[in-house]
């Protein structure tokens, strides 16, 4: 049934890869391995996003999650992407270590060119960066202690190089386990009336449950006066954020708003009725415009999917 395509190079790389069938699979030693709608493919206007797409692709590959890139869905992911501080790309290049080599005690193989999406680099040479910080910081060693990669770099920026994560970024992937990023909590902020009931019971709390996280919704009124630091406190620990707009509730917009302060993931929805009453600074953010409870449940689930991933729907 796979045919060769036309584009043998990575859509977002353009390293050397492969690319086969319908929807097109992509196989990068850089981005990994990713899917992309026949229509996407032929007209992909994402060039700038590109260094963010691949470190995106190359991380939630490490994961184990399917990445399907589509015209539909390329928007809402290129908005979504995080932008990590220096600190966040150290933290996020040890854990992708440890995926790429999950075994302690063990020297293991990084190469520059390829890997450098592990640090949510732009390059090689700032992935060397990054890694001699780790070294520097003890969380992961070389061979021979006196030899930083970065000094070796311009003589050999292609080559193999050994690195183990020592008993201090063990100790350090412990920590960042109990933080946010591996949460497995969703917030939900809504609307408690009687009429978005159905929204809740049968659109947003399975389409949450069935990608496998946890919904959870403080089932009070909330006042924007009076936001009890419980809410705060439960937002900070959650793993992303579902913010539905639908009568256009203060308490939503201060939640959704305090969420992306701390940098968590919002996905926003709004009945269809609705749309027109979101707040203007809301509207240049994607949200789901949903009918009935059937249509959010299933666009809801297949965006967490895309954007977050789905735990209970490993790749293969
Ligand atoms: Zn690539």
């Amino acid at each position: 049934m796979n045919s060769s395509s036309s584009s043998p190079e990575c859509l977002l790389c353009e390293n050397p890869g492969k690319s086969v069938g319908r929807p097109i699979n992509y196989e990068c030693p850089r981005c990994g391995k990713y899917q992309v709608s026949h229509e996407l493919n032929e007209d992909f206007q994402y060039k700038s996003a590109r260094e963010l797409l691949t470190c995106w692709v190359r991380e939630q590959d490490l994961k184990g999650i399917q990445v399907v890139l589509t015209s539909d869905n390329i928007d809402t992911i290129v908005n979504s992407i995080p932008h990590n501080s220096a600190l966040e790309k150290l933290d996020r290049l040890l854990d992708n270590l440890q995926m790429v080599h999950p075994h302690p005690g063990e020297w293991f193989d990084v190469f520059g060119d390829n890997d450098y999406p592990l640090a949510w680099a732009r390059d090689t040479e700032v992935f060397y960066y990054f890694l001699d910080s780790l070294a520097n910081q003890h969380l992961i060693e070389y061979p021979n202690a006196h030899h930083p990669v970065f000094q070796r770099f311009k003589a050999s920026p292609n080559t193999a190089h050994k690195i183990r994560i020592t008993t201090d970024g063990w100790k350090r992937l412990d920590e960042l386990r109990r933080t946010p990023a591996h949460s497995t909590i969703a917030f939900v902020a809504m609307s408690f009336s009687p009429d978005l009931k159905d929204a809740w019971e049968n659109g947003i709390r399975p389409a949450v449950k069935e990608a496998g996280y946890t919904p959870h919704r403080v089932d009070m009124e909330p006042h924007v006066e009076n936001i009890p630091m419980k809410i705060l406190a439960d937002i900070k620990r959650s793993r992303f954020v579902v913010a539905d707009l639908t009568e256009s509730k203060h308490g939503v917009y201060l939640e959704a708003g305090y969420a992306m302060g701390l940098g968590l993931p919002v996905i926003f929805t709004v009945s269809e009725s609705h749309k027109d009453d979101i707040h203007f600074d809301l509207k240049q953010f994607n949200q789901i415009r949903w009918k009935d409870a059937k249509d959010l449940n299933e666009r809801l689930h297949d965006t967490i999917s895309v954007i977050i991933g789905n735990r209970n729907r490993p790749a293969q």
